[in-house]
């Protein structure tokens, strides 16, 4: 049986339990994608638990339906297990690799559930090896479009209320850079236009996301292009690398050092930019580029991880310099493999 008619017989059969996650530091997309597909089976009748491994970004708070999101590391332990165990489907939205699950990583991979995938990250490790159960369209831009077009081919798009239609298009604003980013196509455009007659209102998703930004962030990111950017022109490369004295500094909270990356690719003639935060034990990689400069492969390659040709994430178990000094040679290297434009 095929993917769709599989989820179809799902959500139209017998309520039951559900969980439906994503992947560790949500995003935009995975949160959004997340938070309306469990309404949808909610709405079905189904019994749905949404659970993020980790906190989601705080100025992603306001979204509808996340005070009922389960955050798997603040959670009891026993009633988290409870829940996994008990579901007899575990959705993965936006990611396809059990180790993006952090800490419910093997709960989720030992668990009896039916687990049904849907993704839009290239491949590495196949999550599951029955492709019935596996969705993974790499080529679109956002998890939530993949979902959109799923549910109206499954002759739901009524189910669509204004709270999942604005879910839906924070996942499609989140992966597209605001309709900007090279994945962009007319798809997206057109499912925001669908979303609008389903109930959504864009300007106060768009207010709730760029006009309502905290003073302290602002501060912050002054502070780090002031003091934390490494520009080397010649590379191409230009890196935030943020040591934990900031995030203590300017009370930073989960997410709040999202979007500062941007900047460093904005600058003229910067192909490839990173942003490395030091964690108690690690250093997370943001990376992004432009044109043909693969980020997933850097990524896979040096930093534990993966993601799309553009905007790629990893971790590295060293210092914050170490992985600065890794990223600048890497990145020279990616660029006389490549040719960027
Ligand atoms: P970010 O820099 O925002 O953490 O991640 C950028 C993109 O790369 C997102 O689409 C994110 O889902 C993806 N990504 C981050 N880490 C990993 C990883 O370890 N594996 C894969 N496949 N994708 C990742
Ligand atoms: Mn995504």
């Amino acid at each position: 049986m095929g993917f769709k008619k599989k989820l179809r017989n799902i959500i139209l059969g017998q309520p039951q339990k559900m969980v439906v996650t994503m992947h560790k530091r949500p995003d935009g997309d995975a949160l959004g994608s997340a938070l309306a597909f469990g309404k949808v089976l909610a709405q079905f009748g189904h019994d749905v638990k949404v659970v993020s491994p980790t906190a989601y970004p705080v100025f992603l708070g306001w979204m509808p339906g996340i005070e009922e999101v389960v955050v798997a590391e603040t959670t009891n332990k026993k009633e988290l297990t409870a829940m996994i165990e008990q579901a007899t489907t575990i959705f993965c939205l936006d990611f396809a690799e059990y180790h993006r699950l952090g800490i419910i990583a093997d709960e989720v991979r030992n668990a009896s559930a039916t687990k049904m995938v849907i993704d839009h990250h290239p491949l590495v490790e196949h999550m599951i090896s029955d492709g019935d159960q596996l969705f993974c369209l790499p080529e679109v831009p956002a998890t939530a479009m993949i979902l959109y077009d799923l549910l109206v081919d499954m002759g739901m798009e009524k189910a669509i209320d204004e709270d999942m239609a604005t879910c839906l298009y924070v996942g499609v604003v989140s992966d597209t850079g605001f309709f900007v980013h090279k994945n962009v196509n007319a798809n997206a455009h057109l499912i925001a236009a669908k979303l609008m007659n389903r109930g959504l209102n864009v300007h106060n998703v768009h207010y709730q996301l760029t006009s309502n930004t905290p003073l302290y962030r602002l501060y912050f990111i002054a502070h780090a292009i002031a003091h934390r950017l490494v520009v080397l022109p010649e590379q191409h490369l230009a890196y935030f690398a943020i040591p934990r004295s900031d995030i203590k500094k300017f009370k930073l909270k989960t997410g709040d050092t999202g979007g500062l990356i941007s900047y460093a690719l904005n600058i003229e003639n910067i192909y490839v930019a990173g942003l490395l935060t030091e964690q108690k034990n690690s250093v997370h990689i943001s990376l992004r580029s432009l044109g043909n400069l693969p980020m997933n492969k850097l990524s896979e390659a040096h930093f534990n991880g993966g993601g799309h040709m553009n905007a790629a994430g990893g971790i590295a178990f060293t210092t914050l310099e170490a992985v600065g000094k890794k990223l600048e040679q890497v990145a020279r290297d990616l660029l006389q493999q490549y040719a960027v434009f």
